[in-house]
């Protein structure tokens, strides 16, 4: 199951990633944070705050984090992390 490699230089980028969750930032701040809806416990007021360029995350109502899109895609989908992996095409099959 797990023959293959994460391929971090494919990463899509931080909106491209939120744009498969559904999900898109707004009020992005000074120091490159977005805020957008937790996708993680799911919510109507935007908890979540995200740097637009690293993709390290944190959400301030259920205290989720993470450092990179592929850790909150994973969450967001209840996936494993290959899973997740392949899906945002960051996964190379040997
Ligand atoms: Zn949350």
């Amino acid at each position: 199951m797990k023959h293959g490699q994460f391929r971090r230089d494919r990463l899509p980028d931080v909106r491209a990633a939120l744009d498969m969750l559904g999900l898109t930032a707004a009020k992005v701040n000074a120091s490159g944070y977005g805020q957008t809806f937790c996708p993680v416990h799911g919510e109507t007021h935007p908890s979540l705050s995200i740097h637009m360029e690293r993709g390290n995350w944190r959400c301030f109502a259920c205290g989720a984090s993470g450092g990179d899109v592929l850790e909150l895609y994973r969450r967001a989908r209840g996936l494993t992390f290959v899973q997740a992996a392949r899906e945002l095409g960051c996964w190379e099959s040997q």
